[in-house]
């Protein structure tokens, strides 16, 4: 199965795909966390990064078409984080079943993302701001875009971690 999260930053992504991905024995690949792990060694990407903007579309299609040529994306994976633009979405089809919307309002991923212990650079108040902004801007079409195709599985994403699971698994039908 081959399976798209959106939702701003704070939503539950990680953990429905960490679920997902044992649930189904799919692996899971997160945009952010390639970036992260790239941008140790990248100024450019470490700076757009702590700025909360987003990498060039150019750039993150090659990075996440290079991942999922591997072998063990070939028979599916949960994708968070990409795509989060349309021209993304536009030149990204690899036959995508259902892209599922974590819905959590600003609000509520503002607090959840106060309260993390973690201590990352990309975290401060005015990069998270820019993010959000972000999502509504060039994301929120990427979700319009999936739903005219018949794809968009939405969820309420505010409810706890088990429910959403579940809701998300009687969506998916598994
Ligand atoms: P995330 O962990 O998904 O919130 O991603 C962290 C950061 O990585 C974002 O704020 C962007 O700067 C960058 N990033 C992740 N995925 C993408 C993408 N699909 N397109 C552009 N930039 C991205």
């Amino acid at each position: 199965m081959k399976l798209i999260l959106i939702g701003i930053q704070g939503a539950g992504k990680s953990t429905q795909g960490s679920l997902l991905s044992e649930k189904l024995q799919i692996p899971y690949l997160s945009s952010g966390h390639v970036l992260r792990q790239m941008s140790r060694e990248n100024r450019w990407i470490k700076e757009i990064l702590a700025s909360g903007r987003l990498v060039p579309d150019k750039t993150i299609i090659e990075i996440i078409s290079q991942y999922l040529d591997k072998p063990e994306y070939e028979n599916g994976y949960i994708l968070d984080g990409f795509p989060r633009t349309v021209t993304q979405a536009e030149q990204f089809e690899n036959g995508v079943e259902k892209v599922i919307l974590l819905d959590v309002s600003d609000k509520e991923a503002l607090w959840r993302i106060s309260g993390r212990s973690e201590d990352r650079d990309d975290e401060t108040l005015k990069a998270i701001r820019k993010r959000i902004g972000l999502f509504h801007q060039e994301t929120e079409p990427v979700v319009e875009f999936y739903k005219e195709k018949g794809k968009l599985l939405s969820v309420d994403g505010e409810k706890d971690i088990d429910e959403v699971f579940s809701q998300i698994c009687k969506g998916l039908d598994i």
